[in-house]
């Protein structure tokens, strides 16, 4: 136990998390790994400031079924530009499920003439700052999301 390094912790517990880069246990609120130095959530930051990011159909994108505007072909989005069409106010199934199809009702009511399919991606960027960083919420939300299948969507919707 002795030798383990300042900030760091010899069991994942929770409100712990472990580091990507150098596997240290640390504080789940830590910006930065006090092991290796580390830095948590600056690639999706980075990501984030691109804006609207459109992409063709792959196989592994989850599209959200109906989302897509006629003039739009296979394009989908990934990184959506400006926030959530709507406000997520919680973190349970439930609360995802509502916001999903509030969030798909407005999306699919603009009137844009190539307006790409919703993807899964885009709805955990949208998400995401309804919550604290990296706190367990948005982990629930992002996994409740990730989880979901397309056939499951098609249920939520109808
Ligand atoms: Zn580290």
């Amino acid at each position: 136990m002795g030798d383990l390094p300042p900030g760091t912790y010899a069991e994942l517990r929770r409100g712990r998390k472990p580091c990507p880069q150098c596997k240290a246990i640390i504080g789940a609120g830590r910006k930065r790994c006090p092991a290796c130095d580390h830095g948590f959530g600056t690639a999706s930051a980075e990501v984030e400031d691109e804006g609207p990011v459109r992409a063709t159909v792959g196989s592994s994108r989850v599209v959200i079924p109906g989302t897509s505007s006629q003039g739009a072909g296979d394009l989908i989005l990934l990184v959506p530009n400006g926030g959530a069409p709507a406000d997520l106010t919680g973190d349970t199934i439930e609360a995802v499920r509502k916001w999903l199809r509030v969030v798909v009702e407005r999306y699919t009511s603009t009137n844009e003439l190539s307006r790409p399919a919703l993807t899964v991606e885009a709805l955990e960027r949208w998400a995401r700052p309804f919550h604290a960083r990296e706190s367990e919420s948005q982990m629930r939300v992002k996994y409740v999301l990730r989880s979901l299948t397309q056939e499951e969507i098609v249920r939520w919707l109808t």
